[in-house]
């Protein structure tokens, strides 16, 4: 799964693609691809304007605009969620065109029930579905296989195509993932404070201080790596990471986190951060399916020490690395550079 380096690498490279590009039509390929309230997803996506490409954790996000400018925010008393209508059933290719003004755009706030128009109750909006608000992030979580490309007109999506949105240059970006695990999903702001999963991801390894990481683990049951692992502690890190930052602190996976000093899970910390700026420097680490934007493999799997290195000498004392399971991952480390606290 392509972690935190992978993801802000994708951004990266489509971010000048992206931003200012207006959407004019979303296609939904598979129905299951889709989050949360997928009809409001195919009729309030096209007709906005991607403002900017971004990433929180593993979840890339695409911020998104009125092409009028900034938008009015959905006020405190805007009612919830859809539970005013069942989503229709989809089917492959099903598609939805472009709001094409203003009052095609206000009838996604309508579900709010506070504009006028397509069902002031809220309860069958123009898609015959209500609860819909006007989302100002797209995000996409790729899991084990999805990508993010943009092609020209002339480029047909695939087997593995999962999501279309045309783009008002002509291009269009797909959503392709072969296995099916990933997922994207519109945002209001009223969504990003009821969305569990966004409410309780951890900070950012690239952005916390020192001494507040070190914090995170205080009196914290569980293994160090497990925790790591755990995007409610902080957000982003995956097996490659984990096992590389805690071979350069000198951290076996296995030590209990509580009972690392607050010294060692600060040089945790620098390591992690080194490690996280090195692979986004070789534009991320390519294992198995991962490519960038623009289709080409990162570079930083050349300088793994443990990763995958397993039955392999240390780099470090020479001595074979040891291959064990940690909060049911598969974990290399070496057990004479790697002490426990
Ligand atoms: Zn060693």
């Amino acid at each position: 799964m392509p972690e935190l380096p992978e993801v802000e690498t994708i951004a990266c490279g489509l971010r000048p693609q992206l931003t200012g590009r207006r959407i004019v039509s979303v296609s939904v390929r598979n129905e299951g691809t889709v989050q949360g309230d997928a009809a409001a997803f195919a009729r309030c996506v096209p007709g906005r304007v991607i403002a900017g490409v971004g990433r929180r954790g593993k979840l890339l996000l695409m911020e998104l605009a009125s092409p009028d400018g900034p938008d009015g925010t959905n006020g405190p008393d805007a009612t919830g969620g859809g539970a005013g209508g069942a989503v229709e059933p989809r089917s492959a290719g099903m598609g939805a065109t472009a709001p094409t003004d203003a009052a095609d755009l206000m009838a996604c706030r309508d579900a709010s029930g506070r504009v006028a128009g397509a069902g002031s109750t809220g309860a069958t909006g123009a898609g015959g579905v209500g609860g819909n608000r006007v989302p100002h992030l797209l995000g996409v979580h790729l899991k084990m296989t999805g990508r993010l490309f943009v092609y020209g007109p002339e480029v047909a999506p695939n087997t593995h195509t999962r999501v279309v949105f045309g783009l008002d240059d002509g291009n269009r970006l797909f959503f392709d993932d072969a296995r099916k695990f990933g997922y994207v999903r519109a945002l209001s702001d009223a969504d990003l404070a009821t969305w569990d999963f966004w409410r309780s991801l951890g900070p950012e390894p690239l952005e916390i201080a020192a001494p507040d990481f070190a914090v995170l683990f205080r009196g914290r049951r569980g293994r160090i790596k497990a925790l790591l692992l755990d995007q409610t502690v902080i957000a982003g890190i995956g097996n490659i990471y984990a096992d590389e930052s805690l071979f350069r602190a000198s951290i076996r996976p296995d030590a209990q986190a509580g009972e690392l000093s607050p010294d060692r899970l600060r040089v945790l910390h620098g390591h992690l951060v080194d490690v996280l700026r090195e692979s986004i420097a070789e534009c991320g680490s390519s294992i198995r399916d991962y490519r960038d934007a623009h289709g080409d493999a990162g570079a930083f799997q050349n300088r793994f020490r443990v990763y995958g290195r397993s039955g392999q000498p240390c780099v470090a004392c020479g001595r074979i690395l040891t291959t064990g399971k940690v909060a049911g991952r598969t974990t290399v480390y070496c057990e004479h550079c790697q002490k426990p606290k």
